[in-house]
């Protein structure tokens, strides 16, 4: 093994006649699982792996984590995503080792602990919800969408009723209708008005004995809640179907209304975005979802009950869908939501949201002027303010101006959704942020709109890499990594 690098005895580990030293003991013969891979897919040379001593990876790693922006070091309005500061409290506590060092196969008499966390978290995410039933297993806002709808699925199943059409509204996030589609339902649009409200001429129209869900967003990604939502409600349950709650937008109105008391039949909460969970990647994350005590019968298993003093998995439901994610869920996420609600207790949830509110308002207030809202005057947690004016005019674009931001730290907006408003830059400013910060960001966007046009075409001018294809850099990313490539 002398001068072996830790590449070449990878390699060297993998190659068949070796194959065995790699792999976790298994009944199926080595040569059969090998026999699995396609002609010409076991390489026969090591790959052409950099060999760095552990500074310069540090180094590259650290470097590399210094040109992203994050909440921790600029503000980020990002609208619809909720992009909070998070409490680092929460994260030394999800920390903790008695949390950190349990395993997921260790026996229920010996996680009581965390078990009783899960127990609690349940019953405060019922509360905030309306709705008795919950389940944390899912591990994203979409992967709740997803295990809700099949949740429906199984209760239309078990009433022998054949529903085949999930309805949602055009101004809605692009996993309503993947979800949809996922669980093996058509994906049917419904139109908004003007005002953004759902049009309910329209939603009428397409609503009939195969309608098995109405997914909704409210308050909706243009900021607004709609209040023909209890009527939108008793439409649906007259045609026989359910009202999904695409939760995504919880910090406009937590302890304000609750989803189970407008009509919802089933909603997801997304952690990371209302609850001080790490944003990122996709993931790791978790999605709880909650619903209706008939359609709890249905949900994912096991789910954490208390029998007296002693906490337990309960995993004998007959009409449960089955498990959609691995042990109990991303255990990491769902500490860091009980430290949050925790902290904050009922009244503290109502404020986050009052001061999510207020400042979104306040910030609307401070640019309508130069970036008109067609949504107008009045917002919840987030506004889309649109630049087709000085597109117009000008030709510079919310993306010239998303760009131009850059410049001046800060993050961009979300630009180009919903798609219902043109020229769109949705902007979310949270209730984590100061009077000051909104002022000088209000401030930087009219400066923006003031210089000149070549400078907001070309922008960023300050950035590694100003416009890079975004299509592009995500379908086909160029990760190879070359001496001469890290030098540029
Ligand atoms: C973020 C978001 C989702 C998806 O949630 P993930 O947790 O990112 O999977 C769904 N709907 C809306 C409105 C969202 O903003």
């Amino acid at each position: 093994m002398r001068n072996t690098s830790a590449t070449q005895l990878l390699f060297e580990l993998s190659q068949p006649g070796r194959r065995g030293a790699l792999l976790p003991k298994c009944d199926v013969p080595v040569q059969a699982l090998a026999s699995l891979l396609p002609e010409g897919a076991i390489s026969e040379q090591p790959p052409q792996i950099p060999e760095l001593g552990e500074p310069d990876v540090v180094r590259h790693f650290t470097n590399l984590s210094t040109l992203n922006m994050s909440v921790d070091t600029h503000f980020y309005p990002l609208g619809s995503c909720t992009m909070k500061y998070n409490p680092k409290r929460n994260e030394r506590e999800a920390s903790l080792p008695g949390l950190l060092h349990l395993h997921p196969y260790q026996r229920e008499e010996t996680i009581q602990g965390l078990l009783a966390l899960l127990s609690e978290l349940q019953d405060m995410l019922a509360e905030i919800s309306g709705l008795p039933a919950v389940s944390l297993q899912p591990a994203a806002g979409a992967h709740g969408e997803w295990t809700a709808l099949m949740v429906a699925a199984a209760y239309f199943r078990d009433r022998q009723e054949k529903r085949t059409k999930v309805l949602a509204p055009d101004s809605a996030h692009g996993t309503n209708p993947a979800s949809a589609r996922m669980a093996g339902f058509d994906a049917v649009s419904v139109k908004s008005r003007a005002n953004g409200y759902v049009d309910l001429d329209d939603l009428r129209s397409k609503l009939d004995d195969q309608t098995a869900v109405f997914m909704i967003t409210n308050p909706s990604t243009l900021g607004i809640f709609d209040e023909q939502i209890a009527e939108i409600a008793e439409m649906v349950h007259t045609a026989g179907g359910l009202i999904y709650l695409d939760g995504a937008n919880m910090n406009a109105i937590l302890g304000v209304t609750r989803p189970g008391d407008f009509g919802a039949d089933m909603m997801h909460f997304n952690p990371h975005k209302t609850f001080s969970g790490p944003h990122g990647g996709g993931g790791p994350g978790a999605g709880p979802i909650c619903v209706t005590e008939t359609l709890g019968a249905f949900l994912p298993t096991p789910v954490v009950v208390r029998n007296g003093e002693q906490y337990a998995f309960d995993g004998n439901r007959p009409k449960s869908i089955g498990r959609v994610r691995s042990f109990f869920g991303n255990v990491g996420v769902l500490v860091r939501t009980y430290c949050y609600l925790r902290t904050h207790g009922a009244d503290g949830l109502r404020r986050v949201s009052e001061n999510a509110v207020l400042n979104a308002n306040y910030l609307l207030s401070q640019v309508r002027h130069f970036l008109p809202s067609p949504q107008g005057e009045r917002c919840l947690h987030e506004f889309v303010a649109s630049a087709a004016d000085i597109k117009k005019e000008r030709g510079v674009s919310a993306m010239d101006i998303a760009k131009r931001l850059l410049d001046y730290g800060y993050h961009a907006p979300t630009v180009y959704f919903p798609q219902t408003v043109p020229e769109a830059m949705m902007i979310e400013p949270t209730e984590t942020e100061s009077k000051d910060t909104l002022d000088a960001f209000a401030a930087t966007l009219f400066k923006i709109t003031g210089e000149a046009d070549d400078l907001l075409h070309d922008a960023p001018h300050s950035t590694r890499i100003s416009r890079p294809n975004e299509v592009q850099a995500a379908r086909k990313p160029v990760l190879k990594w070359s001496p001469a490539a890290s030098d540029a």
